[in-house]
């Protein structure tokens, strides 16, 4: 198989999103106890719990749940279940939800959890089990007041739906509110699946505008084939553009008279999830994608995939960052001089969490929308933050990620401020 190789300098997630506070604070003039405030977590977890294999075995696993910070209102952030999973790459998974709820004007903070695990190696029913430990392990820490969880890599609907029972059960009552991303019949909404991908697709829509490109066969290249990856690459292609290569864990598949994003996705269903060996296409390296010629890069797999040691051969016009963290500060800085557009990911992906806004609200009104209402909210707030951090980045004259770590580390310090500090 094939995987990206991370580049020789790659960076520690929780110092990259560090030094892009950093570049933000230059900007803004806080009192130095409040940057200090905003660079630390309020709370990190770290438990060690046991799980019965399939063949009665017990083996024991690590998990992190970190709560940068509850400032604008209940935590919120995803689940990843990843064998490279680390307290350090939680903590700046947090960080980044914090910044992106604040840019969506989300009355949430920021927070990621995470196990050290490939769910690949274990079965369906060991999966369950480690879930509904895990999820108890965490129980005195959220709640759909408090702390409110999200798939993200390698966890599902499904997963979602046994922390929900787990946490119900625990409590005595059905807490629906305590999750997002959960099936549609137990309190999900109508478009979360679709949403990061959404988000993607209107942001990178809002870039191709802004630079005059029309997205009539707009050509795009996706790394990552899973839930924001592909829904990116399909609704891309639905909005006109042309979809020339996509990649996963297993390579990547390149033909440049386009991909028939769905049929792809129909293969990779049948195939394990994996796009290796899809009929249709040329094999090609993650390497080689990043560096294919092309209007649109979407990276949509992990951190630290735009380096400084491979940035030089991107070609890329957009880079619409469908994943957390996938571009190092050094790259950034040879992008912007290049005037590579880049959409940070904490505005590009911000679709899921918009729409995990969207569903924690209709779950506590116990009341549910049309899908044509759910994504009409989420066009209309991508647009507005968009438009927002557009606006900061040219009257500011920096690039759109310090233009959204702006706006967004703005308004947390300001209620930091208004706030004050209990007791
Ligand atoms: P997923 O598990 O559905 O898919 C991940 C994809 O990346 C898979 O196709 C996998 O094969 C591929 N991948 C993993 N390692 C790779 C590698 N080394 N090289 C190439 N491809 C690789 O996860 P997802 O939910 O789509 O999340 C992807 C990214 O988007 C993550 O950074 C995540 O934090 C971010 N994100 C997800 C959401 C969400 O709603 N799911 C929201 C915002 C951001």
């Amino acid at each position: 198989m094939t995987t990206v190789t991370p580049a020789a300098e790659t960076t520690n997630p929780f110092q990259v999103a560090l030094q892009q506070l950093d570049r933000a604070l230059r900007y803004l003039e806080l009192p130095e106890g409040i940057a200090e405030f905003l660079r630390r977590p309020k709370r990190e977890v770290s438990v060690n719990f046991p799980v019965r294999m399939d063949n009665g075995d017990v083996r024991m696993f690590t998990g992190y749940r970190v709560q940068h910070s509850t400032v604008r209102g209940p935590s919120k952030g995803g689940i990843r279940y990843h064998p490279l999973v680390s307290m350090d790459e939680v903590r700046a998974l947090a960080m980044w939800m914090t910044w992106k709820c604040s840019l969506m004007n989300l009355p949430y903070g920021g927070a990621k959890g995470g196990v050290i695990v490939d769910p690949r190696e274990l079965s369906r029913g060991e999966v369950e089990r480690l879930t509904r430990r895990f999820t108890y392990e965490l129980t005195p820490v959220i709640g759909p007041e408090g702390d409110i969880p999200a798939p993200d890599v390698n966890t599902d609907a499904q997963i979602m739906a046994w922390m929900m029972d787990t946490y119900s059960m625990v409590m005595g009552h059905a807490a629906t509110g305590v999750v997002t991303g959960k099936p549609i019949s137990i309190g999900g909404s109508l478009g979360r699946r679709e949403a990061t991908g959404r988000g993607v697709m209107h942001t990178t829509l809002a870039a191709l505008k802004h630079l005059g490109i029309s997205p009539d066969n707009a050509t795009v290249v996706v790394q990552g084939f899973g839930n924001v990856g592909s829904v990116s690459a399909y609704l891309l292609q639905d909005a006109g553009a042309k979809v020339i290569a996509v990649s996963d864990v297993s390579g990547g598949l390149y033909n440049p008279k386009g991909l028939e994003v769905r049929d792809v996705l129909a293969y990779a269903e049948r195939n394990a999830r994996l796009v290796a060996g899809y009929p249709k296409a040329e094999a090609i390296s993650n390497e080689e994608l990043l560096a294919l010629p092309c209007d649109v890069l979407v990276p949509a797999a992990l951190e630290n995939q735009i380096t400084g040691a491979n940035v030089h051969n991107i070609k890329a016009k957009i880079i619409a960052e469908g994943a957390n963290g996938p571009t190092t500060p050094e790259a950034d800085d040879v992008l912007y001089d290049r005037g590579v557009f880049v959409i940070p990911d904490i505005l590009a992906n911000a679709g899921g969490v918009t729409v995990s806004y969207l569903e924690w609200v209709q779950d506590r009104q116990a009341f549910f929308w049309g899908e044509a209402e759910v994504n009409s909210q989420l066009a209309r707030m991508m647009k507005e933050s968009f438009d927002a951090v557009l606006e900061t980045s040219q009257k500011m004259r920096v690039d759109m990620r310090t233009a959204a770590y702006i706006l967004a580390v703005e308004r947390v310090a300001d209620i930091i401020q208004l706030r004050g500090f209990y007791p």
